[in-house]
């Protein structure tokens, strides 16, 4: 029988840094994040949870030392998977301040879960639009469940957590406890794993906001932008290898983006902070 996840080779350390990608685009997205992981020098694992992905784009995230693990997506209820559609997701939850690329499916989100299965002490997942501009190894030493505030437009928002980097201990009990809490009859999580995750972690400890700086910070919160000090630079909302609405107002933070997607050097966040 199947539990749902399918390793395509063995975890060589104790702690990994994990991603997801349900399609290419979101690849797109990985490869980057990898390459700015390795450049910080870390000896954890690299991960990529992904559902199906042609054998090339495989090969070439293997070719990067990442260990690939098929999963399956989570075998939720047809009254879940119909609720959380991305059509009605997007009519009766509209996301009023970015727009989600047309390669968003609501539903892969919640595969996020499947870390819990990994076969590790210590996880620290990363979503797969994000890049590590330091070393974040410190973030294996802290407690499950630890996420940084969803802070992108207002000081309000440190109420709430984002699920874009979060710290987790795999457990085959915690992720079958998950999946129960998850899809109770009429369960809708009007932000999927981040409503949950949110939810099922009620005293969730918090991380500091460089530990995942959001790309509105930019021009919402400038203030609150300090290029020495991000570790992590998530690009919620539009995908900077997208073509998309407001990339003239973040083409710093994309022109870094691709440095990091490429092998080429990246610029030092001391020249970022003081441009000549
Ligand atoms: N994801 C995926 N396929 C999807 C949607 C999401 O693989 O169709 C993964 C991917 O790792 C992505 C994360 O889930 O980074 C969360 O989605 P996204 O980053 O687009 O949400 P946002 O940060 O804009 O809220
Ligand atoms: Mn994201």
């Amino acid at each position: 029988m199947s539990n749902g996840i399918h390793p395509k080779s063995k975890a060589r350390s104790d702690r990994a840094f994990v991603t997801l990608a349900t399609n290419p685009d979101y690849v797109t997205g990985a490869g980057a994040l990898f390459r700015s992981l390795k450049r910080t020098g870390t000896a954890a694992d690299l991960v990529m949870l992904y559902t199906d992905l042609p054998p090339a784009e495989v090969a070439a995230m293997q070719a990067l030392d990442v260990r690939m693990v098929q999963v399956d997506l989570l075998p939720t209820s047809d009254q879940f998977n119909a609720l959380h559609a991305r059509d009605r997701i997007h009519g009766n939850a509209p996301f009023t301040k970015g727009e989600k690329p047309p390669f968003h499916t609501p539903l892969d989100n919640f595969a996020k879960l499947r870390l819990w299965q990994l076969d590790y002490d210590r996880v620290v997942f990363i979503d797969a639009d994000a890049i590590v501009l330091q070393n974040i190894d410190r973030l294996f030493d802290y407690p499950e469940f630890s996420a940084a505030p969803n802070v992108y437009e207002s000081m309000a928002d440190f109420h709430r957590l984002n699920s874009g980097v979060f710290t987790a201990r795999p457990s085959a009990a915690t992720f079958d406890d998950m999946l129960l809490r998850l899809d109770q009859p009429g369960a809708f999580w009007r932000r999927t794993d981040q409503t949950f995750l949110e939810s099922y972690f009620p005293n969730w400890h918090g991380l500091p906001v460089f530990d995942n700086m959001l790309q509105y910070v930019w021009f919402n919160m400038p203030e609150l932008w300090r290029w020495t000090d991000i570790r992590i630079l998530h690009f919620q909302y539009e995908k900077p290898w997208q073509d998309h609405a407001k990339a003239d107002k973040l083409r710093p933070l994309i022109d870094l983006w691709r440095a990091h997607a490429g092998d080429g050097p990246v610029p030092d966040l001391r020249e970022l902070a003081n441009p000549a």
